[in-house]
């Protein structure tokens, strides 16, 4: 949704005395950072005590990290690993590294967690009438949406079609 992005860039760039680009790029390292370790890491490990690594994964669905990402590609893989582990550009992540003032999402009714932008953001209502379409509703749900490997590329497809996560590529 073109609205919706320029919103969140113009809210980025109104901010006075900080270098955006540097924020930016800053920002840019640290997402990658985290999401490579999110893609080497086996999810189903008891080593990984992290909740958010495991938030998503308790599902019995829920694959191995090798086996989920083996079928993506490098960006679809990147994209899917900002999502489980919630290092990616939404508000909620850009307020906890104090870039943005405002966690909200830009319609105003939640804090923009990933679970807001892929299951209730009215902003993104054709894209995810799509998904549940092909999906059937039963499976908008998390750990379906992020684990299952059956609908993890459609996932992807909603994302994708949102526009929302074109900042970082
Ligand atoms: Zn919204």
């Amino acid at each position: 949704m073109d609205i919706h992005k320029h919103a969140a860039k113009e809210k980025i760039q109104g901010d006075p005395p900080i270098n955006v680009y540097k924020l930016k790029s800053a920002l840019n390292i640290v997402i990658n950072t985290h999401t490579a370790n999110e893609i080497k890491a086996n999810w189903n490990s008891d080593s990984i005590t992290n909740k958010r690594y495991r938030r998503f994964t308790r599902s019995r669905r829920a694959k191995t990290g090798t086996q989920l990402y083996n079928s993506l590609t490098r960006k679809q893989g990147a994209t899917l690993a900002q999502l489980r582990t919630e290092h990616c550009r939404l508000n909620q992540y850009l307020h906890r590294f104090k870039i943005i003032d405002d966690p909200n999402c830009e319609c105003g009714h939640r804090i923009e967690t990933v679970e807001y932008f892929l299951l209730h953001c009215r902003t993104y209502g054709k894209e995810r009438k799509e998904l549940r379409e092909k999906i059937g509703w039963r499976k908008m749900r998390m750990p379906d949406l992020l684990g299952n490997p059956k609908i993890i590329k459609d996932t992807l497809e909603y994302v994708e079609k949102t526009g929302r996560l074109k900042f970082i590529t």
